[in-house]
């Protein structure tokens, strides 16, 4: 078959096999086709609309040592701090009350401080202001995670990173894919919305196992994908490696996009760190969602997971202002309900 069958089966069957996806991922001059099929089926299965969900990074702390990752226990270069929870409730209410966002997500590296009764804590204090939940606090046992849930949580971002075992291993060492996976089910039994994705273009990494990849996520029956560009870190083991590209991680998450064609699929900071209408390229490829930064300037530029990621000399209110003039330049409106995944197959 030649790339626009391939492409036609994918748009009506929602279906491609490993070679398949190998073969449109291999293929340098489709990319425009896949783009475009991906913004068709979004617009057929989640409509025009695009999900705000406001993102405080309230701990770049971290016990892990991910070779990609600028918040890794190894780097000593990095100032570390931690939002109080006042802190963090204030910047929850100011972007549900003030900005009008529905959705709030807490992210960070992975400490011990906030432990699940703080956790729970700030959960219940968040949803007393009529928001979705989104958590991405990394790896935890199946009752912390029940436990989210019944303090009103929603939703968790997990990254399986890669699904080849031995690249994540050498990428993540001391931790274990299998159990990283183990989490994944967790969070699926404990009633939460599953969110994960990977980085495209890890040293090492090939196109046969982001083939591998997408057939995961529509595997685990993701409710939420995230894909961005690896981008190097001048103070991890990955500095001086090539990163990944714009139009190949747009690839991967439009190929997502038919395949598991009624998800929420963010366009990531890291497309837009790779090129300035990197998320604008990303919402007509097939991503419905935007987690707009809501963590103040002077915290934001210590949440360095990789350069370029925070513009942070404009501030989270006039750079959500820019965003809404973006979105509405390519003729999409922003949502006002809470975005929770619709399954529509
Ligand atoms: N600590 C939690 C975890 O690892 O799941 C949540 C926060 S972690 C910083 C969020 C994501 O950042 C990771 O899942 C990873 O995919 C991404 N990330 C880390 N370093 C990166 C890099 N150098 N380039 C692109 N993305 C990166
Ligand atoms: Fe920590 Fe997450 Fe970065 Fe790994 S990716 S070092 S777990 S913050």
């Amino acid at each position: 078959m030649n790339y626009n069958d391939l492409i036609t089966k994918a748009v009506q069957t929602h279906f491609l096999s490993k070679d398949e996806l190998v073969c449109l991922l291999s293929d340098t001059s489709c990319s425009d086709a896949l783009f475009n099929a991906a913004d068709t089926v979004r617009r057929q299965y989640v409509g025009d609309q695009i999900h705000l969900r406001g993102l405080i990074e309230f701990s770049n702390i971290c016990r892990n040592n991910c070779c990609y990752c600028g918040l890794r226990r190894d780097n000593h270069k990095l100032t570390r701090y931690r939002l109080t929870e006042d802190e963090i409730f204030a910047l929850a209410e100011h972007a549900a009350t003030d900005l009008g966002l529905k959705t709030i997500v807490l992210q960070s590296g992975e400490g011990l401080y906030f432990d699940q009764k703080r956790m729970c804590h700030i959960i219940k204090k968040i949803k007393t202001l009529d928001v979705a939940l989104t958590l991405s606090i990394g790896e935890k046992t199946l009752s912390e995670y029940q436990a989210y849930k019944n303090a009103g949580a929603n939703r968790f971002l997990l990254r399986i990173e890669t699904t080849n075992k031995d690249l994540y291993h050498r990428l993540d060492p001391g931790m274990s894919w299998q159990a990283r996976k183990q989490c994944l089910d967790d969070l699926r039994l404990a009633g939460l919305e599953v969110g994960t994705g990977i980085m495209v273009g890890l040293p090492g990494q090939d196109i046969a196992s982001m083939a591998d990849d997408i057939l995961f996520f529509k595997d685990i029956k993701a409710d939420m994908i995230g894909i961005g560009p690896f981008i190097p870190h001048p103070d991890t083991p990955l500095a001086g490696n090539s990163g990944g590209t714009l139009d190949l991680s747009l690839k991967v998450m439009a190929l997502t996009r038919l395949l598991l064609p009624d998800i929420n699929i963010p366009a990531t900071t890291a497309m837009e760190a790779l090129a300035p209408s990197g998320q604008l390229k990303a919402l007509q490829s097939g991503a419905n969602v935007i987690m707009p930064n809501v963590t103040l300037n002077d915290y934001r530029k210590f949440y360095d997971l990789y350069p370029g990621k925070s513009s942070t000399n404009v501030s989270p209110d006039n750079s959500l202002a820019a965003l809404r003039d973006k979105i509405a330049s390519i003729g999409r409106s922003i949502a006002t309900d809470y975005g929770f995944h619709q399954k529509k197959v």
